[in-house]
């Protein structure tokens, strides 16, 4: 593809921006809320305008998949372009609540103030796949076909953890056949800066029992013959972290070349203090070798859930019977969550005082994902974000989990994947206000563009 034509195609979709803003404005007029019964209407709805606007957008095949107790996905497809690669878009059609959050504006309006549009949506994830069919919309107005094969798939239920993409994956495998993926749910690390994920950390959740005595004792008659469970617990807990508080067990080896690329992430002190809601005279934990952003996405983490510790209220001088804890353990990209919880097993031996200690692990586990992108689908991606962003993707992570990405990793992880997106750090997904930069907007939509044209280019994507 001349890259001439692909300019004239991202003028047009330049030009094309108050429409594309238009449209995403009716989609988020929706209330497509996936975790409240009462608005599975909503998200039916959405499903069924996306599929019909699809097909007249040009794509065959446009439908709402439907499955038992299961919200509806939307899928099509434009495979006109025999020999090219076929890329498979992945984005999310419906919201995160709205209920009690203490928003300026309605948040099923789209209101534009300033550089930023806001909506329950905008950014997560209306304007993720919104900003693919602006690309393929001036694509077909332009030159009347697409440079590859393209397939969208539109998930109903991201927001709920997505509980049966796998399902949609075993009934629908040709609605995901494909030779790259590009799944537009994440972030960037700023406005200027195009990320491109490639780890999770993954969860586990562990409670602690610290047992001694049958019922509570007199601390005056008793203290220092008995041990008391209280300190028992905490000083195990203390075990598990260094003379920071940060959980020293399974620490990961990161190569320096990522190392010294995260210093790009505009991780500042002013912006951890500000965006970590940091009280004035506390200071951030410190560096200690490793940039702030390897801390957050590449190591693991503790954090105490709740404890069962005597209650405010409810002093009295006495040695109780037990305590517990419930510990949440973010695994690091690469590790299981087995591995981790073996070592805190290792740690945890021995108890002080000679307590009974039970350790049982609750919850489903999230799954961690670490990916290494190289190969000529990661070029061709370069190079399109470099004509669009005026540079290449920035590796970044997310400390969260993410089921979908973890999902989509574990069936076709011998695919490139392509996690982009248009959210950044003043985005405020799942909160009030949520938000979308336009100039972030306007890029993805422009690097959308050249990516097609990058990506036909490209005759062996596999990785
Ligand atoms: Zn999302």
């Amino acid at each position: 593809m001349p890259h001439a034509q692909t300019d004239a195609v991202a003028a047009r979709a330049k030009a094309q921006l108050e429409t594309t803003l238009a449209r995403l404005g009716e989609y988020l007029s929706h209330p497509a809320i996936s975790s409240d019964p009462t608005h599975s209407k909503d998200v039916r709805a959405l499903a069924a305008r996306i599929a019909k606007d699809l097909d007249a957008l040009g794509f065959a095949n446009s439908r709402v998949l439907d499955l038992p107790d299961a919200l509806p996905s939307v899928a099509a497809e434009w495979m006109k372009a025999p020999g090219k690669p076929t890329v498979l878009i992945y984005g999310h059609l419906d919201l995160q609540p709205v209920k009690n959050e203490p928003w300026d504006t309605d948040p099923h309006t789209l209101v534009t103030k300033g550089e930023r549009i806001y909506a329950r949506g905008a950014a997560d994830d209306m304007g993720g796949w919104v900003s693919h069919l602006a690309a393929i919309q001036a694509w077909l107005d332009v030159a009347g076909e697409l440079p590859c094969n393209v397939r969208l798939f539109i998930e109903g239920e991201e927001e709920i953890g997505s509980p049966n993409l796998e399902r949609f994956m075993d009934a629908f495998p040709e609605a995901f056949a494909s030779d790259v993926m590009v799944l537009t749910d994440c972030e960037n690390p700023s406005p200027t800066l195009p990320g491109l994920t490639v780890s999770l950390r993954g969860l586990l959740e562990v409670e602690l029992t610290c047992e001694s005595l049958k019922s509570d004792v007199h601390s005056g008659l008793w203290g220092n013959l008995l041990p008391d469970p209280s300190i028992a617990l905490m000083m195990l807990v203390s075990r598990l972290v260094d003379d920071d508080g940060r959980l020293k067990l399974g620490r990961q080896d990161v190569p320096k070349a990522w190392s010294d690329d995260a210093y790009n992430v505009p991780l500042t002190d002013d912006v951890i203090r500000s965006a970590g809601r940091l009280v004035d005279g506390v200071n951030r934990l410190p560096d200690r070798g490793k940039p702030p952003a390897e801390w957050i996405w590449r190591q693991p983490a503790v954090t105490v859930l709740s404890t069962s510790l005597p209650q405010p209220g409810n002093e009295k001088n006495a040695i109780r019977t037990k305590a517990s804890a419930v510990l949440s353990f973010r695994v690091a990209p690469g590790q299981t969550g087995d591995e981790l919880f073996a070592l805190v097993e290792k740690a945890l031996e021995n108890p002080a005082g000679g307590v009974k200690l039970t350790i049982t692990r609750r919850g489903k586990p999230g799954h961690s994902w670490l990916y290494t992108p190289k190969g000529p689908a990661f070029e061709a991606a370069d190079r399109a974000y470099t004509r669009a962003w005026g540079r290449g993707l920035l590796q970044i992570g997310v400390g969260g989990t993410i089921p979908f990405v973890a999902l989509f990793g574990r069936r076709f992880g011998d695919l490139p994947l392509i996690l982009n997106g248009v959210m950044d750090p003043e985005t405020g997904a799942h909160g009030p206000n949520e938000s979308m930069h336009l100039g972030v907007f306007e890029k993805a939509i422009l690097a959308n563009v050249h990516l097609y044209a990058e990506l036909a280019e490209v005759s062996e994507l596999r990785k």
